[in-house]
């Protein structure tokens, strides 16, 4: 780097200082995260399930329950990445989503591109056109044009609209979560979705009905298949236990 691009940084970092993607500490520049949060952020380590991409010990999906192919996140949706998420989604937080974009490109090179899958066009979960309003952003669209610029593939803006406003997902459970968004997604322009293979994002996979929905839309409009990246994927607590029991501890 050359004097002028160090006294450029230095004058940048002056005036916008960096901070910390998950959290908000202000950092320094040779740092990606804060310390704090180096610690708790917690990334999905292998063995990981090929359908619902959550660690294989808490994985408790079945093949053919879904209409997407797979899903895989980076990260487990604990402490650290739901503070990231709740920045990315309530505080226009450009940073964060850079940071949770490239951790999702990374796992599509790793879980997809060396597995030979290969897509058209990257979509992302829509807002209902008032929440957008009144947001100002969409953070799934914010992260999938991160992931498509990142993996050269191009982003199909709009691919999806939803056509009402439910009741948010996580106060719900699973069978209602369900019926909420049944029927909430349409494609306006199927001709442009039509035979394609399709990377789906969103920022975070609860129990995926929300993704599920999506894929059974874009299908239905002739998509030829649809898989799945978001920032991270909730664990049930609970869950760990009895895998742990069936599997034996250390699986
Ligand atoms: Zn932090
Ligand atoms: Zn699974």
């Amino acid at each position: 780097m050359g004097l002028l691009d160090t006294i450029k940084e230095k004058v940048a970092e002056a005036a916008y200082p960096r901070r910390c993607p998950l959290c908000g500490a202000l950092i320094n520049s040779n740092e990606r995260i804060c310390s704090r949060c180096s610690k708790d952020v917690e990334f999905i380590r292998r063995p990981i399930c090929r359908i619902c991409g959550r660690p294989l010990y808490t994985c408790a999906c079945r093949r053919g329950e879904n209409a997407f192919v797979r899903n895989v996140s980076p990260l487990v949706y604990t402490k650290a990445a739901k503070k990231g998420i709740h920045r990315m989604k309530f505080n226009d937080s450009p940073y964060s989503c850079t940071y949770f974009g490239k951790l999702m490109a990374n796992s599509v090179r790793t879980e997809y591109f060396d597995c030979g899958v290969r897509f058209d066009c990257v979509v992302y979960v829509p807002m209902h056109r008032d929440d957008f309003r009144s947001r100002g952003y969409n953070q799934a669209m914010l992260l999938a044009r991160t992931v498509a610029d990142e993996i050269e593939v191009p982003l199909l803006s709009k691919a999806l609209v939803k056509n009402f406003r439910n009741r948010p997902q996580h106060t719900l459970s699973f069978m209602e979560r369900k019926r909420n968004v049944q029927g909430a997604f349409s494609v306006p322009r199927p001709e442009l979705v039509k035979g394609k293979t399709l990377l789906l994002c969103d920022d975070v996979t609860t129990s995926g009905t929300t993704l599920n929905e999506c894929a059974v839309t874009l299908l239905d409009a002739g998509a030829k298949a649809v898989y799945c990246v978001t920032a991270a994927v909730a664990v049930m607590s609970e869950m760990p236990a009895i895998k742990a029991a069936a599997f034996g501890a250390g699986y």
